[in-house]
């Protein structure tokens, strides 16, 4: 017989209490969730807190294997945003939206301008950004029916939020050698960039600038040898970057890189770049430690792109958000020398500073 959609045992499948204890763990928060027939839009906001500001955070679009799958993706993620907002002083919590991609989206204007009128019922408590699988065309389509909403096609100009993620990386790439190798310029320094994109572009473009070596690669030829041609760096097959005699190791294409295999290659002594969740593993940040290779943990020094938007939604002075930028520099040398004080994993560091900001 068919189980009645309000019997009461239908509310195991859910999983509600494991949901419940999750939110707990990570100090949650609010979750909402919306469905629109027409369109086919199953939307997830997770709201991590709104301590310092409006909830901040990009709008995913993927296909997921259950709903169990992308709540915990978008509270994971608004978790992590809240982090970022905070050790980067802005004034915004964190929050992640999960879009579960349908078998087929109909009319894309369609299916946006729901998600937009779903932020509108949020009355501002989120504001939206691009994310895996949504474009700064979609975030056009969002711009149409709220103002909730950040990285549209406009604040896109002039290399936009990628430009000031590299500027990021390169101010914390600065700090961690000078304390790592104690050096004041990146003259002949040596770093080895995994990702030709968007960021990996401008930050060898910004490298270059200070007379850093590098060696590059990606799978996609093209982006490589404009990097070549341009700036003349060196390139490599890309399951050869992990071998490359450099200083500094720069992940910015994939996440999960960092796994006990690729550590134990690493010639570098210093992790730093743009990929989000580089760590395979929570454990490995404290395998870097151990193996005394200082890394720069992910979520603190990729903000640049998010402090840029955010500034951009307050109609902030831009050369305010690129002085908060280049404070990276300064946030990072913060972590590196509690990290080394306290005789622990800079991520560990890191987590315990956004947490003490957010209280
Ligand atoms: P992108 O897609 O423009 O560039 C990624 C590059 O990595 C592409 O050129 C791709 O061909 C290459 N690549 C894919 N697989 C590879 C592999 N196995 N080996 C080498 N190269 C490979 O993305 P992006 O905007 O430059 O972002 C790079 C990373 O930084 C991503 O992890 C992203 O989530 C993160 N990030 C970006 C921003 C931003 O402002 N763009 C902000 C925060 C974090």
């Amino acid at each position: 017989m068919r189980e009645h959609p309000l019997q009461k045992n239908h509310i195991h499948h859910t999983h509600c209490d494991l949901l419940f204890r999750y939110a707990e763990f990570l100090g949650f928060g609010e979750l909402h969730v919306k469905f629109d027939h027409a369109t086919g839009l199953r939307a997830i906001v997770a709201i991590h807190n709104l301590k310092r500001g409006p909830a901040i955070g990009g709008c995913r679009l993927l296909h997921y294997a259950t709903t169990d799958d992308a709540i915990e993706d978008a509270m994971r993620l608004g978790y992590m945003m809240s982090l970022k907002s905070a050790i980067n002083n802005l004034p915004h919590g964190g929050a992640k939206a999960v879009l579960i991609h349908p078998r087929v989206i109909k009319d894309r204007e369609a299916y946006f301008a729901a998600f937009a009128r779903f932020l509108e019922e949020l009355n501002g408590r989120y504001i939206t950004a691009v994310d895996s699988g949504t474009t700064e065309k979609d975030m056009d389509i969002i711009a149409k029916y709220t103002k909730y909403v950040t990285c549209t096609s406009a604040d896109l100009q002039d290399g936009g939020p990628s430009y000031f993620t590299a500027l990021g990386v390169r101010r914390s790439i600065e700090a961690a050698v000078k304390f790592k190798l104690n050096r004041d310029s990146l003259e002949g320094v040596h770093v080895a960039i995994q990702g030709a994109g968007h960021v990996g572009y401008y930050l060898a473009k910004e490298l270059h600038a200070l007379g850093a070596r590098l060696t590059m690669t990606d799978t996609n030829s093209a982006a490589l040898s404009r990097c070549a041609q341009e700036l003349g760096v060196d390139v490599c097959a890309t399951d050869k970057i992990y071998d490359v005699a450099a200083d500094v190791f720069a992940p910015c294409a994939l996440g999960a890189v960092l796994n006990l295999n690729t550590i134990k290659r690493l010639k570098a002594s210093i992790v730093a770049g743009s990929a989000n969740n580089q760590l395979a593993h929570h454990h490995h940040g404290i395998t870097l430690h151990e193996r005394h290779i200082l890394y720069a943990p992910d979520f603190v020094i990729n903000a640049g792109g998010l402090i840029y938007v955010a500034a951009l939604y307050n109609h902030a002075d831009p050369l305010r958000a690129r002085q908060q930028v280049n404070d990276l520099y300064q946030t990072s040398l913060a972590i590196f020398e509690r990290s080394k004080i306290e005789n622990r994993s800079t991520t560990e560091v890191a987590e315990a500073m956004a947490l003490e900001m957010l209280r």
